[in-house]
């Protein structure tokens, strides 16, 4: 039994954790008018109490001021009388007002009533009343009342003893009866008003709920298909990972292959080409591990100055030869001073590689211009090309993850829509900015620049 239970509350717990859906419709349907619900039942309370209070000195007040007038006019039944009829006249919630003489142990009698034909009669205290008595024996200068129901009505009565003006001798006593029906409709109204607008609310919160219940679906496919995505991030960054080592090994065997001297010249070409692949997998492999790194906020940057005229040097010098075998030319005009900038070496080359390789890579004939200079405290580098072009629809989507514009010219030339996002990121890193200036069959500018200090 003890262990069935647990089990219950365990899938219980995991069910809540799987949908926290489940959660928030508790509290807009459940918690909520719940709260409201006690909330409002609290101000009732506090809201008769002080009624009550309100209602026992009403009381008071009306049986003191008319035990005043009663002790000096006692033997007046006349007189009493129509001061209770004046009374009973400005003030409806009286349903009962007796001044009543000395007991005889047993019944009082009344010696004025606002009911004509009971003046003369005589009273039996019920049990209410015989408590009330009780008490103003005790203390005949004040006013005991309490509250009591009839056929589920409230109402409230008050005794009071009438002492002779000339001396503190008890002569009679006043009776009120009020009734609290007319208030009590008033708050039974309001409460009903105010518990319908509540049910109204929880009717319509579960409406949308229902109506909306896909919205929740929607919250819990996100939340699921962000944990697929991580789990292919996971699987890529590990694939790449892996690949590193089989992809070194190629190359070496390669190497080694292409340094033999008896090799046909039919198979130095394949050895080429093997050479090529391995190359451009092991660029792709690198490519996904940035990304992973940038998306995992794990990019490294190891900051030192950098020469940066020998590097725009040394990036071009590494490129002159894919762009000799595409018969561009490889143009430099670089100012006779560049700055040094303390930065990340590899990442500034990386970038001016991808850059100039983009500019090679997508031109066909022409050439390939790297021009850098200092503007103001930035140090400017424009790679210009006599190459493809790049639309201005694509242009605004050119730093996307992933994205390749898709037209003739570019079918055939291989890539993954990765560089230029590497670029932008590692670029923001360094706090530089940079744009594209291009016109489709005319050519392309990349401007990067980079802040001195
Ligand atoms: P890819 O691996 O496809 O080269 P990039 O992110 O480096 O990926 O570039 C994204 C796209 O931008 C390319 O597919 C290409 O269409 C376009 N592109 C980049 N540089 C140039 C350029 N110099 N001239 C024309 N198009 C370019």
């Amino acid at each position: 039994m003890k262990a069935f239970l647990k089990e219950t509350l365990m899938r219980g717990l995991n069910f809540v954790r799987d949908n926290p859906q489940v959660i928030y419709t508790f509290f807009l349907v459940v918690a909520i008018p719940l709260a409201f619900f006690f909330t409002g039942e609290q101000f009732l309370k506090v809201a008769r109490e002080n009624q009550d209070k309100l209602e026992r000195n009403r009381i008071g007040i009306l049986e003191e001021t008319f035990a005043l007038f009663a002790g000096e006019y006692m033997d007046d039944a006349p007189s009493l009388n129509a001061r209770i009829a004046s009374l009973v006249k400005e003030n409806e919630t009286i349903k009962t007002f007796q001044v009543l003489g000395l007991s005889d142990g047993e019944a009082y009698p009344i010696i004025a009533s606002m009911v004509d034909e009971e003046v003369g009669a005589t009273v039996t205290p019920d049990k209410l009343s015989m408590f009330l008595f009780g008490s103003v024996m005790g203390s005949p200068r004040e006013t005991f009342a309490t509250s009591y129901f009839i056929d589920g009505e409230r109402y409230w009565r008050g005794i009071r003893a009438i002492t002779a003006s000339s001396s503190p001798q008890t002569v009679g006593y006043i009776v009120v009866d009020l009734s609290m029906a007319q208030a009590d409709a008033i708050a039974r109204k309001n409460i009903r008003n105010a518990y319908a607008v509540l049910a109204l609310i929880i009717v319509l919160i579960i409406i949308l709920l229902v109506r909306h219940a896909r919205i929740i679906d929607y919250a819990t496919l996100y939340r699921r298909l962000k944990e697929v995505d991580q789990m292919k991030d996971d699987f890529v960054s590990m694939a790449a990972h892996e690949l590193r080592t089989p992809l070194t090994i190629i190359r070496g065997y390669a190497d080694i292959l292409k340094g033999m001297a008896d090799i046909p010249p039919a198979h130095r070409e394949n050895i080429k080409r093997i050479e090529t692949s391995a190359h451009d997998l092991a660029g792709l492999v690198d490519d996904i591990l940035d990304v992973a790194r940038i998306q995992e906020g794990r990019l490294s940057f190891t900051v030192a100055p950098v020469q940066t005229k020998e590097l725009i040097s040394s990036v071009i010098e590494s490129l002159v030869r894919t762009a000799q075998e595409k018969g561009l030319v490889l143009r430099t005009e670089l100012a006779e001073t560049l700055p040094v900038l303390n930065t990340d070496e590899k990442r500034m080359r990386q970038v001016l590689i991808n850059i100039v390789g983009n500019s090679i890579k997508y031109t066909e004939k022409g050439e390939v211009a790297v021009r850098a200079f200092t503007e103001g405290n930035n140090l400017v580098i424009r790679v210009s090309d006599t190459g493809i072009g790049i639309s201005a629809e694509d242009q605004k989507k050119l730093f996307q993850k992933f994205y390749r514009v898709k037209s003739k010219e570019t079918e055939d030339i291989r890539g993954t829509g990765l560089g230029l996002w590497i670029t932008l990121q590692i670029i923001q890193q360094m706090k530089g900015t940079i744009n594209v200036e291009s016109i489709k069959g005319k050519g392309t500018d990349f401007i990067v620049t980079l802040p001195i200090s």
